[in-house]
């Protein structure tokens, strides 16, 4: 394989963001994300870490710039910290991210940081306790709000929190988790709900747009968009004002941002997804089993960057994907 090839899709866009699934399983059990009814691969199914490190060893060579951890819950799965050891020594891998509830963090915030992963999405849709146990299932926000405090503390160079907006679960909320922003340096992030994995509880119903959401923040204070680099992704990212931290939002559904993806996604039983929202996929794993070269894997990761859709079609085809979002990692 030649050094360095450039990963262009058939509509010019550049792949350099590869989204890993760790595994499809999870601590918590949020009622719009697990399946329903739950499911969960067997261990033999799950690509291995060799497996997983030799992946993305190959992305990265390909030109792959940045990797997300996510799952399921990453932290989740056993020996963790044998993997980010692994994970630390590819060579040309400098940027590595992690989405995480935050439950775990307090086990393995300085493997994490020792293995280079310095940025972290926190998930947390709600700062009411008894609602964080109706969302999740578990009486654990204490341990995320913790996990999100211990982030700030030990020197992440960034941190998210980011809050899927629901109609009448937890829509009363948007302007408190703006707060955050107010007081603490970090990126507090709205994510549209998506028809996806739900298990049951999509509804358009549910649904709040960015603008909407926008405008009961702006009720704090004015925003102001900041100007964006190229490797921040989809989200729009706005000061608000006397906050030390940002306000960004991530909108598939009203603001569609496809002619920007940049993203390749491996899911946790190793196959390779261009488009989160599409269910076609690319079987890595049997090539991986079945004694295949790393051309093999360099030609296969190349075809499915190749067959990366246009676009997305929820507006189209407002019953969403099959996927589950815990195995093709959220
Ligand atoms: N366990 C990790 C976590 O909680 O961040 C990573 C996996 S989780 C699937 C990643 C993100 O996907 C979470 O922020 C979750 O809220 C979000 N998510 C799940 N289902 C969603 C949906 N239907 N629409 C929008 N976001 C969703």
């Amino acid at each position: 394989m030649s050094s360095n090839p450039t990963l262009t899709d058939l509509f010019d866009r550049t792949i350099s963001y590869l989204r890993v699934s760790l595994t499809d399983q999870c601590n918590l059990r949020c009622v719009y994300c697990t399946p329903s009814p739950l499911s969960k691969l067997e261990h033999k199914e799950l690509l291995t870490y060799e497996e997983l490190l030799r992946v993305i060893g190959l992305a990265v060579e390909l030109g792959v710039k940045k990797v997300r951890l996510t799952g399921g819950e990453p932290l989740a799965r056993r020996n963790i910290e044998r993997f980010l050891e692994g994970l630390a020594k590819i060579k040309g891998l400098d940027d590595i991210r992690l989405t995480t509830n935050g439950v775990f963090l307090g086990k393995y915030y300085q493997n994490l940081l020792d293995a280079g992963v310095g940025k972290l999405n926190i998930s947390l849709d709600t700062l009411k306790p008894k609602r964080f146990q109706e969302i999740t299932g578990f009486d654990e926000f204490e341990q995320v709000w913790q996990g999100i405090q211990l982030a700030l503390a030990k020197g992440f160079s960034s941190v998210k929190v980011n809050m899927v907006a629901m109609r009448g679960v937890n829509d009363d909320e948007i302007v408190d988790f703006a707060k955050l922003a107010m007081e603490y340096p970090l990126q507090m992030r709205y994510i549209e709900f998506m028809p996806i994995g739900n298990g049951g509880s999509w509804g358009a119903d549910k649904l709040i747009s960015t603008g909407e959401i926008k405008q009961r923040i702006e009720t704090l204070g004015a925003l102001t968009p900041i100007s964006q680099k190229r490797m921040d992704g989809p989200a729009r990212v706005y000061e608000l004002e006397g906050a030390l931290g940002s306000i960004g939002f991530i909108s598939p559904m009203s603001h569609k941002f496809c002619e920007k993806c940049n993203r390749l996604r491996l899911t946790s039983e190793g196959a390779l997804r261009s488009c989160l929202l599409s269910d076609d996929e690319t079987d890595l794993r049997a090539v991986l089993r079945g004694g295949g070269t790393d051309d093999d894997i360099c030609n296969l990761i190349i075809k499915t960057i190749q067959a990366k859709p246009k676009g997305h079609y929820l507006d189209e085809s407002p019953s969403g994907c099959l996927g589950k979002m815990s195995r093709i990692g959220g």
